[in-house]
């Protein structure tokens, strides 16, 4: 009964998570409180690996509508979220959980370049393995590679982390009405063109059959819960 459901799961973490009031930058106290939320599920011997975002420092699309190259934007996009695994690293590493950054981009000094192989054997010897730098390559997304990775090391799960519960109709943040649904397909979301993914991150769990949990992780203990197989956020499968 007290079993964690998942062995390896793959948590995505956009740049925005990490921002505080400001909605921009890193915000300590909020990262520090993510790292022990990775804490607590790293001690039911769930193995973690952690894709992160870098939205709250640099979107490539943004930058692109306001007239820069669009690869040049998204290496700045993909750089950001280097910044976001070291901090993330850092606030783990000063609780006491070991970890890795590992880097689509070869930076060696900074981190790891990104194998897998090496990346599943850091999983089974207990380490949380950080994803920096998205895909690699420009026009894609760090959902995207969040679901490349998760695929590749044989993830059970997705767990999206948001700033609300699950996945609506309309942004419930601005439509009080807004209807949350509890599950849904991979179809349904690319149907109803519902925003939470880009279809390229949802067609590549589609065609793999890895399921998304998408959450809120705002309410303290909620990655737990999902771990631990309560009914939370919304449920994509297929
Ligand atoms: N990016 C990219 N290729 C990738 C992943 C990310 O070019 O494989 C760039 C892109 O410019 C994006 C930025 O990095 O806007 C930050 O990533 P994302 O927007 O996915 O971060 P999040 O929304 O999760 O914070």
């Amino acid at each position: 009964m007290n079993r964690p459901r998942y062995k390896r799961i793959l948590l995505k973490l956009s740049g925005e998570v990490l921002t505080g009031e400001g909605g921009y930058g890193i915000d300590p106290a909020v990262i520090q409180s993510i790292a022990l939320e990775v804490k607590e599920v790293k001690k039911l011997g769930v193995e973690i690996a952690i894709v992160i975002g870098g939205g709250n420092i640099f979107r490539g699309m943004a930058a692109n509508a306001r007239g820069m190259d669009r690869v040049s934007a998204d290496y700045m996009g993909m750089l950001a979220t280097v910044m976001n695994g070291v901090a993330l690293q850092d606030s783990l590493e000063k609780i006491h959980v070991h970890t890795r950054v590992q880097t689509a981009i070869e930076m060696r000094e900074v981190a790891e370049p990104y194998i897998r192989r090496r990346a599943i054997r850091h999983l089974e010897k207990g380490r949380v393995v950080i994803f920096a730098g998205g895909t690699g390559n420009p026009y894609f997304t760090t959902d995207t590679a969040a679901s490349l990775r998760a695929i590749e090391i044989g993830a059970d799960v997705i767990l999206k982390a948001t700033k609300v519960d699950g996945i609506y109709d309309s942004d419930p943040l601005l439509h009080k009405g807004a209807h949350k649904y509890d599950e849904l397909t991979y179809l349904d979301v690319l149907k109803k063109r519902l925003t939470v993914m880009d279809a390229t991150a949802i067609s590549l769990s589609m065609d793999n059959q890895i399921p998304i949990i998408v959450f809120n992780l705002n309410k303290k203990g909620n990655v737990k819960r999902v771990v631990m197989g309560e009914k939370v956020g919304t449920k994509v499968k297929g």
